[in-house]
């Protein structure tokens, strides 16, 4: 059995900034991923200047394709309000490889199924031990489901459903362009250029919200590749990939003993625009300090969304999940 001090389940942009600090501060630590890398993984590949300042991202050194929008396009029905703006696009799959990389920690590649507590210590699988366990392996995360599910169930109310594709694409419009409230939808799809000639494309929901409405992703996106088609001569396939998961809920940061969560682990995307990669970086700097200082593990300023606290932010989340579309 392989001994390390800390271990963490998961390589995306949480585990990531979680093992940077560990390593950086002589932490022995391992990152087991069911991946190896660079690996896929279906995200717009949004990220805002918060997230290019956290990392110290400077974008002329940044060796992958990084993109920045001087425009947001936001649509509701017939209004498009195109508002000018300082936000980045990246690609995923070059984005949480930079970063793994960046850590200079070991990625084993393992996809963990079971963790037991043994005394002051948690064994993976029979063949990993450690005094510290960080989950951050998303939404199915097994340190969630051996060690947080009975007493953190998830909200089944702040679940969303997603669906994507990133493709090659010479567009011809650099700006962002997001769809809010599109035909009833609880969520918003969006249409996100990215360097080097990709494009994203895509769409998401709160997965309550739309089964209420007695209504599927796929109809939503079957509407979207249509639009897409018609203002922008974007095609899209009939079968895009899809993930699900979890916006902000009460309570604070998730730590039992010395096992924490961290990212979409611990479902902390933000209510309003679903951003996820923000979170998951602070609340990935967060545990690895609460390790290394012995502080409590506590993140963000209690601010639930991307916008700020604000009406418009509130509006959206309110619009999101309670039940009611501003927009038939
Ligand atoms: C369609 C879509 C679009 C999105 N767009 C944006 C956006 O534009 N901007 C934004 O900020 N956020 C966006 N998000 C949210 C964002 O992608 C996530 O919040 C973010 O990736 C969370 O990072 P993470 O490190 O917690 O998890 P992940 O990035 O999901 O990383 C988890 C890692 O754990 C590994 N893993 C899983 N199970 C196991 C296992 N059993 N054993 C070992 N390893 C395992 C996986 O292989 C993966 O590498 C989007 C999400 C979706 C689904």
């Amino acid at each position: 059995m392989r001994s390390v001090e800390a271990i963490i389940v998961g390589g995306g942009p949480a585990g990531a900034s979680a093992a940077l600090r560990l390593t950086a501060a002589g932490v022995d630590t391992l990152i087991l991923d069911k991946e190896d890398f660079p690996r896929h993984k279906l995200c717009a590949g949004w990220v805002t200047p918060e997230v290019v300042k956290d990392l110290d991202l400077d974008a002329t050194s940044y060796p992958y394709g990084f993109l920045s929008f001087r425009r947001l396009h936001w649509h509701l029905r017939a209004v498009r309000l195109p508002l000018p703006c300082v936000q980045h696009s990246i690609r995923r799959f070059e984005f949480d490889h930079w970063l793994v990389q960046r850590s200079r920690t070991e990625l084993v590649r393992h996809a963990v199924r079971s963790i037991r507590r043994a005394g002051d210590h948690y064994v993976i699988d029979e063949a990993f031990r450690c005094r510290y366990l960080i989950g951050a392996a998303g939404t199915g995360c097994p340190v969630r489901r051996a060690l947080f599910e009975t007493e953190m169930p998830r909200p089944r109310g702040l679940q969303t459903v997603t669906l994507e594709v990133e493709f090659p694409f010479e567009w011809r419009d650099p700006d962002c362009h997001l769809w809010f409230f599109e035909r009833g939808l609880p969520g918003y799809s969006w249409y996100v250029p990215k360097a080097e000639g990709w494009l994203n494309v895509g769409i998401g929901a709160m997965a309550n919200r739309l089964k209420q409405r007695g209504e599927t992703i796929r109809q939503h996106w079957r509407h979207l590749a249509r639009k897409l088609q018609h203002d922008f001569g974007v095609p899209l396939p009939d079968d895009p990939p899809g993930y699900s998961y979890y916006l902000r809920g009460p309570g604070g940061a998730p730590r039992s003993g010395n096992a924490f969560l961290i990212g979409d682990s611990a479902g902390l995307a933000t209510r309003d625009l679903c951003e996820g990669i923000g979170p998951a970086i602070r609340s990935g700097r967060a545990a690895a300090d609460s390790i290394l200082s012995g502080a409590p593990y506590r993140w963000g300023d209690g601010a639930t969304g991307s916008l700020g606290d604000g009406l418009i932010s509130r509006w959206m989340d309110w619009a999101f999940t309670r039940g009611v579309s501003p927009v038939m």
